[in-house]
């Protein structure tokens, strides 16, 4: 008879047990600059398994990984020197689902008005500080009926423009002359920050996508009222 030594998965409302080397679904969070620690507190508040990765063996198994908002050329950089781009398209033709806010969908874009592309994930082009300077930035809102039925505070820093999608590609939220989300099978982008408000309906939207069961609306509402603009800052390191 084979025992398996067991641990109670702690994420799960009723818990459910697993073998100890088995650690539960989980969600990485790009960790080389920008937004990371405002995206593991949403998938916390969903009580989705989220951690910072940025090593290459940090991706092995990963259910879906976000690339958090900041600065694309930064980011592209960082990438590179921590030899983390071939590692997260091998990992993403094994299966694991990417999400970009912002900069994170530059990188993922197929094409970048005026430069080269980056990871080249999904076919759209993407234009890079699209509405101008960082004092062009603004916020508004949606009603985006894919993630939910409340309308949706929307948060623009610096923001590109998705501008062409190609085969593929759902749109999910057009305004004016340009695309603000959208979505293949295996990425979903966003120009805005979800992250930077209280609004967990993306966060729930992209570990659906990942085959992970967040709570759901009856437990934590679209936009979390128990949610400011500090509290990310839970998940600040101790030591600096
Ligand atoms: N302007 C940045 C860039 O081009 C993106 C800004 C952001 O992520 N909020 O990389």
């Amino acid at each position: 008879m084979v025992v398996l030594n067991m641990v109670r998965d702690n994420n799960e409302p009723g818990g459910f047990l697993l073998p100890k080397h088995v650690s539960p679904p989980t969600i990485g969070v790009l960790d080389l600059q920008g937004g990371v620690l405002e995206h593991l507190d949403h998938l916390q508040r969903l009580g989705i398994n989220g951690t910072r990765v940025k090593e290459p063996p940090d991706f092995t198994n990963l259910a879906g990984l976000i690339i958090p908002g900041g600065e694309s050329t930064c980011l592209s950089r960082l990438l590179y020197l921590y030899g983390i781009a071939e590692t997260i398209i091998r990992e993403f033709r094994r299966g694991m689902k990417i999400w970009g806010t912002c900069a994170g969908a530059i990188l993922l874009a197929r094409s970048v008005v005026g430069e080269s592309p980056y990871l080249s994930l999904i076919d759209i082009e993407i234009e890079r500080n699209s509405f101008g300077s960082q004092l062009e930035s603004f916020t508004s809102e949606a009603v985006i009926l894919q993630v939910s039925s409340q309308p949706v505070p929307l948060t623009f820093i610096r923001a590109p423009k998705i501008t062409k999608s190609g085969k593929g590609v759902e749109i999910i939220l057009r305004i004016d002359d340009y695309i603000a989300a959208a979505e293949s099978p295996d990425v979903l982008v966003t120009v805005f920050h979800p992250e930077l408000t209280g609004c967990v309906a993306f966060h729930r939207y992209f570990a659906r996508k990942c085959g992970l069961e967040p709570l759901d609306d009856t437990k934590v509402p679209a936009v979390d009222p128990t949610w400011d603009n500090k509290s990310w800052t839970r998940f600040e390191r101790k030591n600096k």
